[in-house]
């Protein structure tokens, strides 16, 4: 069996930089280090947090005085953060610089007077946190796709933006453009898509021209894995594509009889649970031809 393993695996520079950050913290017993939300869409790297002792709420009541609380890469809404500042409570800011930049567009543009257009999924996070940073005095819309383009009720005025959710499809961003352009040639783009998460679609691209089956591992609520899981199912050449979140559910007997497997990850997968993945899988071939790219860091 032939098994090739993408480059662009494991964390991404914002996951990494967040869990840095947490693990930082930890080592600080003097106080509770608490998240708001869940730090990033893993939940195997979530328990190895809590086991190492971050506690997760989801409301800033539930928070004590005195302690310590890290911001997920995807951000928090405005006000949120405005009440923590009221607190005694230590904030680390987590959030991804990607994600942080994509805010501050969001603030720059719409206190200039433009409406906001954004490519994204209303229920992402990353979203929920960032249309909270919007001059109220503005409009703005969130489309998830180009057929609610007809949705947008301000795009003959002529101050729009259109700004992307980090982890979009960037060809569909393209397509969203161009229809966008020819309805609102004054229309400001920005390329908000994370440069990381377009070389993983390339990449699980090009390496499911050359397998019969696609292994995608990651969270099943991370958005930018179960976009590398549309990609490989859009190859003719790919028969079979298994999205899964650990070694565990890794379908025994299709893997068995394949005869090359591609292997890629979402950017919030770490390397311990994408290394027991291939070594399972080339456990289950005796005879393999491994051709790994990634480098262990
Ligand atoms: S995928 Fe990109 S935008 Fe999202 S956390 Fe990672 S580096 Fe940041």
């Amino acid at each position: 069996m032939k098994i090739i393993v993408s480059k662009y695996i494991g964390f991404c520079s914002g996951v990494k930089r967040c869990i840095k950050l947490t693990e930082e913290l930890l080592k600080n017993k003097s106080k509770e280090v608490y998240a708001l939300g869940e730090l990033l869409h893993n939940n195997l790297e979530m328990e190895r947090l809590k086991s190492l002792g971050l506690k997760i709420v989801n409301n800033i009541d539930d928070l004590p005085q005195n302690a310590n609380v890290i911001i997920r890469t995807h951000g928090i809404k405005k006000d949120v953060f405005e009440k923590i500042d009221q607190t005694k409570i230590k904030v680390i800011d987590g959030t991804c610089p990607i994600v942080k930049t994509n805010q501050k567009i969001a603030i720059e543009y719409s206190n200039k007077g433009y409406n906001v257009i954004i490519y994204g999924d209303i229920n992402h996070p990353e979203i929920d946190a960032l249309v909270s940073y919007i001059n109220p005095s503005v409009k703005y819309i969130v489309i998830n796709s180009d057929s609610e383009i007809q949705n947008i009720d301000f795009i003959s005025e002529e101050k729009n933006i259109l700004i992307a959710q980090t982890t979009k499809q960037f060809s569909e961003y393209e397509n969203i453009i161009r229809k966008l352009k020819q309805k609102s040639p004054s229309l400001k783009v920005f390329n908000t898509i994370c440069k990381q998460t377009i070389m993983r679609e390339v990449s699980a691209q090009k390496i499911a021209q050359k397998v019969d089956t696609m292994v995608i591992i990651g969270g099943k609520n991370s958005a930018n894995t179960k976009k590398l899981e549309t990609i490989a199912k859009q190859s003719a050449k790919v028969k079979k594509v298994i999205f899964v979140t650990s070694a565990k559910e890794l379908p025994y007997e299709e893997i068995t009889n394949c005869n090359s497997v591609g292997i890629i990850s979402g950017a919030s997968t770490p390397l311990w649970v994408i290394d027991e993945v291939i070594k399972t899988i080339k456990l289950l071939n005796g005879g393999y031809r491994c051709k790994n790219n990634h480098k262990k860091k």
